[in-house]
């Protein structure tokens, strides 16, 4: 077997599939805390489609909550603020049209038109579907100072952010399969909201 070939499988045992790497809370700072108020104003789909500027209730749950509604699986990701394995995510491949939501909330958080093959291993996309629905907070786990990605209105954890995306952003999104729902484009009716007229 070729040096290259004992590498490759040295790197695919280790990245199994199976479990997911669970990091520390990410390290909050009073500049980057969300709002106390029990509103956020994020935009929502209405009954025609349109992306349109609500103020929602944030959604807020126990973890006992979040766990019979996720599944350990999503749990230990979308709460937990774990990280699937590298090309293991059910959306890393998908290229179809159409809208990701939150796994938690169901608030839209990125489009297909903004999703790109970065090679990382995650899907990634060069912005939210809209600015107000991804807030970030300073995550300095693991020895390293990142940006965590988070979903506004429940505070799901999504991934990361780094600037080293392709135009027009300059900006990645590396996001975990587990903390996103697909819905194909001639299925968006499906998304309205209902605090959305
Ligand atoms: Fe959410």
């Amino acid at each position: 077997m070729c040096k290259w070939c004992s590498v490759g499988l040295i790197i695919l045992s280790l990245a199994s599939c199976d479990a997911a790497e669970i990091t520390p809370p990410a390290t909050r700072t009073s500049a980057t805390l969300p709002s106390e108020s029990n509103l956020v104003k994020v935009k929502v789909f209405n009954r025609v489609g349109e992306l349109i500027y609500v103020e929602s209730s944030r959604v807020v749950k126990n973890d006992a909550q979040w766990l019979t509604q996720l599944g350990p699986d999503t749990f230990a990701i979308a709460r937990a603020k774990g990280t699937e394995a590298p090309f293991c995510g059910t959306l890393l491949d998908n290229h179809k049209t159409g809208v990701y939501t939150c796994v938690c909330c169901g608030l839209p958080l990125f489009s297909s038109d903004s999703k790109f093959n970065s090679g990382t291993g995650w899907p990634s996309f060069f912005q939210p579907i809209a600015p107000e629905n991804v807030i970030t907070h300073n995550d300095s786990s693991l020895g390293m100072v990142r940006s965590e990605i988070l979903c506004a209105r429940c505070d799901c954890h999504l991934g990361h952010v780094f600037d080293d995306g392709p135009k027009p952003t300059g900006l990645r999104f590396c996001v975990n399969s587990e903390s996103l729902k697909f819905t194909p484009s001639d299925q968006t009716s499906a998304l309205a909201d209902p605090v959305a007229k």
